[in-house]
C-alpha cells in the first residue's frame, strides 16, 4: 500500500490545530442548547452552516427528516473512493448532552473539513452526513432505507464513553408490543363467562422465564406491562406488554423473537384470549465494524498519543449506525473522555464530562484521528489495509 505522504498528513494536522478556537465554540455552542431528537433544527443548521463555509454542498431535511442533512464537498469529487462522515447531535431529556453528541457533532463535521482541505492530492469524494433523531427512532436507518448512503463507499463516526473502544460492537435489538384480547365480565357473578387477558399476559411472561433458561447468555428480553386490567371487580378483556429484546446479532434476535411469539401464542392457546403483535421502531442491528477502518483509527490514534483500547468486548446497546454497518464498511469508535467508572452515558455527571477541558483536547485528537482515517481510504481503497488489520 502506498503510505500517506508526510505532506499530506502535516496539512491535516497543522490545519485541525490551527481551526481549534472555531471547533471548540462549535462543541460549547450546542451542548448549551441541547435539543431533542426530531427537534434539532437549530444544531442541525448550525453544523450545516458550517460546513458550507468550508466549501460544502448542503442539502437539509432529506430522507424525510427535518433535522438532517446530506453534504458533499464538490472540489473533492474525483474518481476514487467516497467516504462519509456521520455527525449526530439529539440530546436527551433532563440531562441535556449527557451523551455527548455535541462532540460527535462536532467531531464529524470538522473531520470532513479537515479531510477535504487535504484532499486535493488525493482520490475520492469527502461526504457528510448529519444523523438525528439517534436516541429514538434512530435516524440513520431511515436515511438508510431511503437510499441516502448508496453511494457511499464506507462510512465512520466517534463516540465519547469512559473507554477507548475501537472495533465496537453492539447488540441487535427488535421492540415489539404484544397484546391480549379477552372478554369482560364481572368477577364474581359471571368469571365464568369471560376471558382473562391478564392471565395470558402473566402466563407468557411465566413461560418466557422458563424458556431463557435454554436461551444463550447473549439473549436479552426485558418486559413491561403498560395495560394490566381497567378494575378489579372486572374480567380484564385487554392487556399490552412492550419488550425490548436483545440478542448477539440479528439472525438471533429473529430466533428470540420467535420464541417469545411461541410463548405468547401457547398463553393465547391456554386462556383463549387473542394475541396480536406488531415491532415499534427500526429494528437494530448488531454492530459489525470493519477490521480494516479500525485498524487505520487504531494506529493514527496511537501516533498521536491517544488512549490505549480496551483489549476486550464491552457489552454495549444498540445503535443505528450497526444497520449501516450490514451494508458497506463501518466504524463506531469510542474514545474516552473520563477515567470515572461511578457514571457512563446518559447522566448529568456525563453531561459535564462531554464540556470539560479533557473532552475538548480528545475532540481535538480525535478529529485529527478520523481525518487521518478518511485519507487513508482515499489514498488506498480499503482493501491496501492488508498488514494493519490486526483487529477482528
Ligand atoms: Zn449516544
Amino acid at each position: 500500500m502506498t503510505p500517506l505522504t508526510p505532506e499530506t498528513q502535516t496539512r491535516i494536522l497543522e490545519f485541525v490545530d490551527s481551526l481549534r478556537d472555531e471547533i471548540l465554540a462549535c462543541s460549547r455552542h450546542l451542548h448549551a442548547n441541547p435539543e431533542l431528537s426530531g427537534q434539532e433544527f437549530k444544531s442541525a443548521a448550525h453544523l450545516a452552516d458550517i460546513a458550507r463555509r468550508h466549501g460544502f454542498d448542503v442539502e437539509m431535511g432529506v430522507g424525510g427528516l427535518a433535522t438532517a442533512f446530506a453534504a458533499h464537498h464538490p472540489a473533492t469529487a474525483t474518481p476514487g473512493p467516497r467516504f462519509a462522515y456521520l455527525a449526530e447531535y439529539d440530546a436527551l431529556p433532563v440531562v441535556g448532552h449527557g451523551c455527548g453528541h455535541n462532540l460527535i457533532g462536532t467531531a464529524g463535521t470538522y473531520a470532513a473539513i479537515a479531510l477535504a482541505h487535504a484532499a486535493a492530492s488525493l482520490p475520492g469524494e469527502v461526504l457528510l452526513f448529519g444523523t438525528p433523531e439517534e436516541e429514538t427512532i434512530g435516524g440513520k436507518i431511515v436515511m438508510l432505507d431511503a437510499g441516502l448512503f448508496d453511494e457511499v463507499d464506507a462510512a465512520m463516526m466517534v463516540h465519547p464513553g469512559n473507554d477507548t473502544e475501537i472495533a465496537y460492537t453492539t447488540s441487535a435489538c427488535l421492540c415489539p408490543v404484544i397484546e391480549f384480547h379477552g372478554k369482560s365480565a364481572h368477577v364474581a357473578s359471571g368469571a365464568w363467562k369471560g376471558i382473562n387477558a391478564l392471565d395470558a399476559m402473566v402466563q407468557l411472561f411465566v413461560s418466557l422465564d422458563i424458556t431463557r433458561k435454554q436461551m444463550p447468555p447473549t439473549v436479552r428480553i426485558p418486559g413491561i406491562i403498560t395495560h394490566g386490567g381497567a378494575m378489579a371487580n372486572m374480567v380484564p378483556d385487554y392487556t399490552r406488554a412492550e419488550f425490548s429484546l436483545r440478542a448477539k446479532d440479528k439472525e438471533e434476535a429473529e430466533w428470540a423473537m420467535e420464541r417469545l411469539l411461541d410463548c405468547a401464542r401457547a398463553a393465547a392457546l391456554a386462556t383463549g384470549a387473542r394475541m396480536e403483535w406488531h415491532p415499534t421502531g427500526n429494528p437494530y442491528h448488531d454492530m459489525r465494524p470493519d477490521p480494516r477502518l479500525a485498524a487505520f483509527f487504531e494506529r493514527h490514534w496511537l501516533a498521536l498519543g491517544g488512549s490505549q483500547p480496551l483489549d476486550y468486548v464491552k457489552p454495549h446497546g444498540s445503535i443505528d449506525i450497526a444497520n449501516l454497518s450490514h451494508r458497506f464498511p463501518c466504524l463506531h469508535a469510542a474514545f474516552s473522555i473520563t477515567d470515572a467508572t461511578h457514571f457512563g452515558v446518559h447522566t448529568h455527571e456525563f453531561a459535564a464530562a462531554a464540556n470539560s477541558p479533557r473532552a475538548e483536547d480528545e475532540l481535538i485528537r480525535v478529529i485529527k484521528t478520523m481525518a487521518l482515517t478518511g485519507a487513508e481510504v482515499l489514498n488506498n481503497g480499503l482493501d491496501a489495509a492488508g498488514d494493519h488489520s490486526t483487529h477482528a
